[in-house]
């Protein structure tokens, strides 16, 4: 009734700019769909017991409480939820009123978090993120970009803001069912990402959305939805426009997901790679030149199997991988132009650094650690006397051995070079002098006075 009551508000108030919209918007909340406990899967069973408490408590204090969003998503498809975000018609104040453990953090939206030892519950009030109202609390940059929007709502109101369908489904403590304004049901059924509203608007509020729509299709396995998909190739470079500190998170979550490869090749087929590692792309379109391709995609998928196996994996390494061949191909225009090969190699990685930071930021200790084993790769050349044993002990030593391995693997550098290493990492401490034992000049024969027949 509510829903229907909301569906006449909206045409009646609807403005002359916005009516369409708000028809649309309108008719789609008209169709609601609630599914009962029996119509879906999702068990309190498969929840974190916090966010269970969460719910509860909010729902024992008289307010509304769902969860929503990528936990939901998640446990319809049988996977653990990476995290648990309930939305709630509290204010962040009254959340912080019902927790003694809970804060309000946030500048762009103010949210509350729970906390539980370790575990954190996000709380967020509905937001609205109606584009006819005329509301101080939301802002919106030239280019379409949404700045700021804390506009509080209702669910009905919540739910258009949310990217995906599937994304967009709220899991209500008060009866355990699920409710769908966007026929994300249906969506996530047939596996298919489809963003809310017109993708191309959405894609202006926020071009974040793009690099979602990739990691949720790898990381689901699901197609994006031909409407949703075809703005991409065009929108692509607004990401240039997004805060780099932001799109760090997002890309460490891309890669790291563990179809690391996927989301590489999915994001140079749309255009957004290049977005985010401009100098690494430009490598990767020299046709002559196979190595970046073949090198990057080794470097994904070992990483991919080590994620695979439960094995550590390093942000840095994978980067330094993206941009060995841009170090490269500087650093031999820098000897070139006459400087020394260690020299040319710093200046290098710091320009490659430094460009690269402008489009992602990158965190002090992660370019640190991309520069030690770019520079790392000249010191394995140096195999006699003392330098292979200070190598060794090196904190970088491990890391910058397997992207020699690495590099020899996709004929980067010589097979024999890295087997070397390999070798010497083993050795005993005999074979490991003779190994770096300068090679034995010949002695030199005693000089006889030659004849010059020139001069005869
Ligand atoms: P995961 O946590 O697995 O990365 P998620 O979907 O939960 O995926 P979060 O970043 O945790 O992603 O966001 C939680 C929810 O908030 C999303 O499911 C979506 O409904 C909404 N959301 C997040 N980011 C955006 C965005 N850029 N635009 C619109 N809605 C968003
Ligand atoms: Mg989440």
């Amino acid at each position: 009734m509510k829903v229907i009551l909301n569906f006449f508000k909206k045409i009646f108030s609807a403005s002359d700019e916005g009516d369409v919209a708000d028809l649309e918007r309108s008719n789609s909340q008209s169709q609601v769909k609630v599914y009962s406990r029996s119509e879906h899967n999702i068990s309190r069973s498969q929840m974190s017991e916090n966010a269970v408490k969460v719910l509860y408590r909010l729902k024992k204090s008289g307010y509304e409480a769902y969860l929503v969003g990528g936990c939901v998503r998640d446990l319809l498809l049988g996977y653990e939820p990476k995290d648990f975000d309930v939305a709630t018609d509290a204010s962040p104040e009254q959340v912080k009123k019902v927790f003694r453990n809970c804060r309000i953090i946030g500048r762009r939206f103010r949210l509350a978090h729970v906390f539980f030892g370790r575990e954190i519950i996000e709380v967020a009030t509905f937001r609205s993120s109606d584009d006819a109202a005329d509301n101080k609390e939301q802002k919106v940059h030239e280019d379409g970009r949404l700045l700021r929007d804390n506009v509080f709502g209702s669910i009905e109101d919540d739910v258009w803001r949310r990217d995906f369908t599937v994304n967009a489904l709220y899991y209500n403590i008060r009866d355990f069912s699920i409710i769908d304004y966007t026929g994300g049901m249906d969506d996530h059924s047939a596996g298919v990402l489809k963003l809310i509203g017109d993708p191309a608007t959405r894609y202006r509020e926020d071009p974040v959305r793009m690099l979602r729509a990739v990691r949720f299709a790898v990381k689901l396995g699901f197609s994006i939805d031909e409407s949703t998909e075809k703005p991409i190739f065009e929108l692509a470079p607004l990401l240039k426009g997004i805060p780099a500190a932001r799109l760090y998170d997002e890309v460490l979550k891309m890669f790291l997901s563990g179809k690391g490869i996927q989301a590489f090749e999915m994001l140079r087929h749309y255009g957004l790679f290049e977005t985010l590692f401009p100098q690494a792309d430009h490598c990767l379109n020299n046709e002559q030149n196979n190595f970046p391709r073949v090198f990057i995609a080794k470097a994904l998928e070992n990483s991919d199997k080590r994620i695979a196996d439960d094995k550590s994996v390093t942000p840095y390494f994978l980067m330094a991988a993206f941009l060995w061949e841009a170090v490269q191909e500087l650093a031999k225009e820098k000897m070139r132009q006459g400087e020394e090969e260690s020299f040319a190699y710093q200046h290098a990685a710091s320009n490659v650094l430094s460009a690269q930071t402008k489009s992602i930021s990158i965190p002090k200790r992660v370019t640190q650690s991309m520069r030690e084993v770019w520079l790392l790769q000249l010191r394995f050349e140096k195999r006699i006397g003392g330098r292979p044993y200070r190598l060794l002990g090196h904190p970088r030593f491990r890391a910058a051995y397997d992207f020699l391995v690495l590099r020899a693997e996709t004929g980067g550098a010589e097979m024999e070079l890295a087997q070397w290493w390999t070798k010497f990492q083993d050795a005993s401490d005999t074979e490991q002098k003779k190994m770096t034992r300068p090679p034995r000049k010949r002695k030199a024969k005693p000089k006889t006075k030659r004849k010059n027949s020139d001069n005869d």
